[in-house]
């Protein structure tokens, strides 16, 4: 058997330009994503270097998966001693992180059971799979009659099931035919929830904040009256909390606000510690035990590499105050930026250190001020065409936000 001799070209990648990259992935990727032209080589804390050797402020923080940063020395430490002792098992065997990870992450969140999956899209399906089991076997609803109710401008993810409930032209556009069952219904709209159920209403799938949708922050109370609707019905609420959650709106998660508990969360992005896909859907003894061995299954979830970094992940969120921090920065950051009175910015909504930007159209689009920023040295993103997203680590100090603030300032100054 001849072994592999790493290439230098693997551990360490040849001097290239931005233009040199961006041609080879041109050529040989997929052109699914239009992305900045920045080629990144490396990440610490808040900042990353790109192959120019010019360095950025990271204020889209991997659309809130890297909460904790680029390569968090505690999550890098966790993942490289646990990358040189065990990484796969599959389920046929268990690993000794598996069972730690189960209970640290249930009673982090407070449910009765967890099942690990790898992104977040698949952990939509599963919970999506797991309410309709649960409708069939424990509510009784009538063989593949389960109705399951989003909300418009959704973002749940990317497979087929998921595009199939999305409000996105694009989204959906040349990706049928779609996996029927769903209703969708206005978000932040509490009435349409009441209409929308029928006797084979499985469950309410709904984002505390829309995330893709434009940080949308729905109105005090808006869930706690979903619950309450979706228990006198005996459907399933269930809290998508892969963007707007584990910290980053200033309590563990957004639906925190109403102080109420849903049926089934789904967590994903920031449970990764920012290495690797992690996902998981949390549910009570009661859903959760509608699943026996052979209903459902992913080879990689729950491998002892991703319960490592997602214990470390917990770990570094309780002891360094992150969802303090998020608490405290957050609002005094997005109380600067309304201070700023552009004429450019129409709107400014969020919760924590989770931020939009609503531009005004007559001042340009939203990609036009993510490639100013850019200028100055701050990397965001757009979502839709007029919101401009920021969601820095939230580790991010008060010095690194005055340093964004001026710049900030100077792109919006009339
Ligand atoms: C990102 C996201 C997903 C999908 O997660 P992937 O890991 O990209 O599949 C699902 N729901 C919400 C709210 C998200 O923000």
């Amino acid at each position: 058997m001849t072994t592999t001799q790493a290439t230098d070209t693997i551990r360490s990648v040849p001097t290239m330009t931005t233009a040199e990259h961006t041609k080879i992935v041109d050529k040989f990727g997929a052109h699914n994503y239009g992305p900045l032209p920045v080629v990144i080589k490396k990440g610490e804390g808040c900042w990353v270097e790109d192959v120019e050797g010019r360095r950025y402020l990271d204020m889209l923080g991997g659309y809130s998966a890297l909460n904790f940063g680029h390569c968090h020395p505690y999550i890098t430490q966790v993942f490289i001693e646990q990358a040189q002792k065990l990484t796969l098992t599959a389920r046929a065997f268990q690993n000794d992180q598996f069972g730690l990870f189960c209970k640290e992450i249930t009673e982090f969140c407070g449910f009765d059971k967890v099942l690990p999956m790898n992104s977040g899209a698949e952990a939509v399906e599963t919970a999506v799979k797991t309410a309709r089991k649960w409708a069939y076997k424990v509510k009784g609803v009538p063989e593949d009659k389960a109705e399951i109710i989003v909300c418009d401008h959704n973002f749940h993810g990317r497979t087929t099931t998921v595009i199939s409930f999305s409000s996105s032209t694009q989204a959906r556009d040349g990706f049928g035919p779609f996996t029927p069952g769903f209703k969708s219904i206005p978000y932040a709209d509490t009435d349409a929830l009441e209409k929308a159920i029928t006797p084979n209403t499985a469950a309410f799938l709904v984002e505390p904040i829309q995330g893709e949708g434009g940080i949308q922050v729905p109105p005090d109370g808006y869930l706690r009256k979903c619950l309450e609707i979706c228990k006198a019905n005996n459907v399933l609420l269930i809290d998508d909390e892969i963007q707007a959650g584990f910290g980053r709106p200033g309590k563990k998660f957004a639906i925190d606000f109403d102080g109420v508990h849903p049926d089934m969360m789904i967590l994903g992005k920031a449970l990764g510690g920012g290495t690797m896909p992690v996902s998981a859907v949390l549910g009570s003894d009661e859903i959760m035990g509608v699943f026996k061995p052979g209903d459902h299954g992913s080879t990689f979830g729950g491998n002892p590499l991703a319960c490592a970094v997602a214990r470390a992940a917990i770990k570094v969120l309780q002891d360094e105050h992150l969802i303090e921090r998020s608490a405290e920065l957050g609002p005094a950051f997005m109380q600067r930026i309304m201070a700023l009175n552009s004429p450019a910015i129409k709107e400014v909504r969020g919760r924590g250190l989770w931020i939009g930007i609503e531009i005004d159209p007559k001042a340009g689009s939203a990609h036009d001020y993510v490639l100013k920023l850019l200028d100055e040295g701050i990397l965001t993103k757009e979502t839709l065409e007029s919101v401009l997203r920021l969601a820095p680590p939230l580790i991010i100090t008060q010095e690194e936000i005055d340093w964004a603030m001026e710049r900030i300032a100077k792109v919006f100054a009339p």
